[in-house]
């Protein structure tokens, strides 16, 4: 099994890399920021809850998100592995993950971590929000998402170091070098 979380701020190329990763290894993708949207697109009770948080740029409560992971992961049952995207985001997430896993027999086999420098996340989102017409890609919702993955989310990278997963990669360049890294990194792992 090879179940993979990739991590980086909003911006960092977490979307692009997990398409080319299902690509070559074949595993299922969980993005809960896209499962959320779909969400808000059926109206369903979710999405209308998701709404208002994803404006603000600010997290959704853990025990949403992490029922929410769970049904996922139970759709998933007989599958090569998973590449979770923009989960976990916090501690709890991260614990809550591990545990989700021990009960399957399973564990997350790492943790990529894309780093990119602010600078370059506030360029990349603009232009994808130009681009997409995405909702939370404007400059003032951008700029409360990076305080959010500061003071909320950047603590899950010491969380994984600590527990022997951490792989940093640098999410600067072309997609291709930075999916060379990320292959190194995968097929490296014992
Ligand atoms: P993303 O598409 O990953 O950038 O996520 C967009 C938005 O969805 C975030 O700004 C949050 O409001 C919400 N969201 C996505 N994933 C999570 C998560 N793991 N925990 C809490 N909120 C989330």
């Amino acid at each position: 099994m090879l179940n993979i979380v990739i991590f980086g701020a909003p911006g960092s190329g977490k979307g692009t890399q997990s398409e080319f990763i299902v690509e070559k290894y074949g595993i299922n993708h969980v993005s809960t920021g896209d499962v959320l949207r779909g969400e808000m697109k059926n109206g369903t009770e979710l999405g209308k809850i998701a709404k208002g948080y994803m404006d603000e740029g600010k997290l959704l409560p853990d025990d949403l998100i992490v029922d929410m992971l769970a049904s996922k992961l139970d759709s998933f049952e007989g599958s090569k592995g998973v590449i979770f995207d923009g989960f976990p985001r916090t501690i709890a997430q991260a614990e809550a993950l591990k545990k989700m896993l021990a009960a399957r027999g399973q564990e997350v086999s790492v943790m990529l971590d894309l780093e990119v420098p602010e600078d370059e996340l506030m360029v990349r989102l603009i232009k994808r929000g130009q681009e997409t017409g995405r909702a939370d890609d404007n400059e003032e919702t951008i700029k409360n998402r990076l305080v959010v993955y500061h003071s909320q989310t950047a603590p899950v990278i010491d969380w994984y170091k600590n527990d022997g997963k951490y792989q940093h990669i640098d999410g600067v360049g072309s997609m291709e070098r930075i999916f060379a890294d990320i292959c190194a990194a995968i097929d490296g792992l014992k």
